[in-house]
Formats: C-alpha cells, sequence, structure tokens
C-alpha cells in the first residue's frame, strides 16, 4: 500500500478529507448493514432533529503505526460501551458495540494510505458519530438516525516538547447537576464554546471547570479529565457524576498501579487542596497527558513544583509509559491494542 504524499511531523489539527467514510442508517427501528461511501457530504431535512435540538453525540480515538509497523487502535470496544451510555442518555438507539468497532477497523482498513508511519508523531484522528436525522419539530427523539466514522490524519500533538500549559478557573460551568456532562454529546461542547474563547483572550490555554453544585470541586476541562500528583507521588484524579469518562484516564490509572507500582485515588478533590500537589496534567486522546504548570483562579496563581518547562517527573512516567504501550515498545494488557488487518 503506497502511503499519501504528507508532511506528516508539520501536520495540524484540522480537517482533512479521506477516501472513505463508513456510514449506517437506521429506519424503521433497525440499523441496516452499513456502506463504505466516497461522498463526504451529507443532505439532511432543514428541520432535521440534531439541527433543531442537537440530538447527536461522538466518540474520538486514533489509529497509528505501531513500531513492529502493525496499524492498531486503542482500546476501541470502550469508545463502543462510552457511545452506549451516550445513546441511552439522549434516547437514540444504540449501534451494537461489535458494529461499532468493526465500523472502526473497517474506516481505518479503506485509509490505510493516511494512516502516519511510526515515529512522526502523527496519527489517523477517527470519529464516529450519530445524530437524529429526520425532521423533528414537536421536543421528541428522532426516529431517524445516522451512525457514521470519518477519518482524518492529524499532527503530533507536542511540536518541539510538551511544554506545560497555564489555565484558569472558569466562571462558567460545563455541565449542570444531574446533566449530561459524562457523555460525549456535541451539547457539551457547544456549551463550552464561550468559556474557552473567553480564557483564550485573556491568554489562557485552557478551562478548569468546577463542580456546577457546589463550585467546591475540580472537575475536568473542556476536553480531558485531571490527573494529579501528590508530593508522597500518589497520584489523584476526580471522582464526579459529571466527568467525562477518560479512556486515557482509565488507561492511566491501570498503568499507575499495575507497571509503575503508584499508589491511585479516585475520589473528589476539593479545589482548596490543589496548592498542595506536585504536578498536573491533563489526560485524552489527543495529548494523552498534557502537563499543566501553573492554575490562576482570579488573579491568584498556583504554580506546581514541576514548573513551566518540563513534565512533571511522575507525569513523564505515566506518559512514557502509555505512549510506550501505545505504540508496541512495552508490553499491553491483554486487549487494549486492536490490530487492523489489511
Ligand atoms: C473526550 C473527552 C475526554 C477525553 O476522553 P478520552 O477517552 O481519554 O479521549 C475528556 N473530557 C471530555 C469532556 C471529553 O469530551
Amino acid at each position: 500500500m503506497e502511503k499519501k504524499n504528507i508532511d506528516w511531523s508539520n501536520l495540524g489539527f484540522g480537517y482533512i478529507k479521506t477516501d472513505k467514510r463508513y456510514i449506517s442508517l437506521y429506519k424503521d427501528g433497525k440499523w441496516d448493514d452499513g456502506v463504505m461511501s466516497e461522498d463526504d457530504t451529507i443532505k439532511l431535512s432543514e428541520c432535521a432533529g440534531v439541527l433543531q435540538y442537537a440530538q447527536t453525540i461522538f466518540e474520538g480515538l486514533k489509529a497509528y503505526t505501531t513500531e513492529q509497523g502493525k496499524i492498531v487502535t486503542f482500546r476501541p470496544d470502550l469508545n463502543a460501551s462510552r457511545m452506549k451510555d451516550s445513546a441511552a442518555r439522549l434516547e437514540m438507539p444504540v449501534f451494537p458495540e461489535d458494529r461499532f468497532v468493526d465500523a472502526v477497523v473497517k474506516t481505518v482498513r479503506e485509509n490505510a494510505a493516511y494512516v502516519p508511519p511510526y515515529g512522526s508523531g502523527a496519527t489517523l484522528y477517527l470519529r464516529p458519530y450519530m445524530f437524529g436525522s429526520n425532521p423533528v419539530i414537536g421536543v421528541k427523539p428522532a426516529d431517524e438516525y445516522q451512525f457514521r466514522v470519518f477519518a482524518t490524519p492529524v499532527g503530533p500533538y507536542f511540536k518541539g516538547g510538551a511544554k506545560p500549559i497555564t489555565i484558569k478557573v472558569s466562571d462558567f460551568d460545563r455541565a449542570a447537576p444531574n446533566g449530561t456532562g459524562n457523555i460525549k454529546a456535541g451539547l457539551n461542547y457547544a456549551m463550552s464554546l464561550h468559556a474557552i474563547v473567553t480564557a483564550h483572550k485573556e491568554g489562557f490555554d485552557e478551562n478548569m471547570y468546577l463542580d456546577p453544585g457546589t463550585r467546591t470541586k475540580v472537575e475536568e476541562t473542556g476536553g480531558a479529565n485531571f490527573l494529579f500528583i501528590t508530593k508522597d507521588k500518589k497520584v489523584v484524579t476526580p471522582k464526579s457524576n459529571s466527568i467525562l469518562p477518560s479512556i486515557t484516564r482509565r488507561s492511566l490509572v491501570h498503568v499507575a498501579k499495575e507497571y509503575l507500582g503508584l499508589e491511585v485515588e479516585e475520589r473528589e478533590v476539593l479545589f482548596d487542596e490543589v496548592k498542595d500537589f506536585a504536578e498536573c496534567g491533563l489526560c485524552g486522546t489527543a495529548a494523552v497527558i498534557s502537563p499543566v504548570g501553573k492554575i490562576v483562579d482570579h488573579g491568584k496563581e498556583i504554580c506546581f513544583p514541576s514548573g513551566m518547562e518540563d513534565m512533571g517527573a511522575v507525569t513523564k512516567k505515566l506518559y512514557d509509559t502509555l505512549t510506550g504501550i501505545q505504540m508496541g515498545r512495552i508490553e499491553a494488557p491483554e486487549g487494549w491494542i486492536k490490530e487492523i488487518e489489511l
């Protein structure tokens, strides 16, 4: 297979159309068999449920080339099961989990020429998503849906090293108590746009959201979960029912315990204790871990001892171990790496 002529290391994070996408339609109470299509456009009713009432959910994962030259994805079964939970919460039909994984595999296979080579730092980003497609004007769930997966090549997340970022404590909330914070719904991102544009205008990289009920506990950022390291090298990660259950965070917790022998606490984290932590990172598929150097709460600065130049030492160990597992340099736990047979 001939790779596309792309400058992999200098790719950004933008949409690039690839050759094929997976499409399955839901109608009369069932999903059809699904097809691969070259058409990157969608024709919809002006009154489609997704356009009027935002009935849409998504997932995000990556395909990449390992050290052994295999094309793989990382724990796609967890994306399938999280999408099932998202669908249930928005009254959408579930796309069967085995078919989800199969759709991901097909999309990677038919766009294999876009999977970046090992060592480039680039990956093929996969975007499974589902939306209500038939006309809905009275407020109710749609009767027809589309489940799709497209792929787009994206560049290395850290160009020239993982520099720690500065984040602010947001005055906005990303999720309501008992709302939809724990599912991957487009509506959560629509909510976060004003907050992130505001943060960027003020010179911050990201927002820290507090729990919407009491605003005393740490939740997450717009698209990544928090991981803190205590001065005695314990890993602490916030627990809340309005946090999106990050697959990267859950994998890092396993790595911390089983590979690095670290103690892990998944519990409520008061904002007041953040100043006592030694290191802080954000975890998600895109970066695996982004180090946080500084958190600013209305002018009051919390500067982590790890500083603004490098990832903290424990964070770095977690990062190196998980990326080593993903890239085939370190043995993976059973079932974590899904090889795509070409
Ligand atoms: C997708 C997402 C994450 C990261 O989840 P991963 O499965 O690790 O990619 C974290 N927070 C929010 C709000 C998200 O939407």
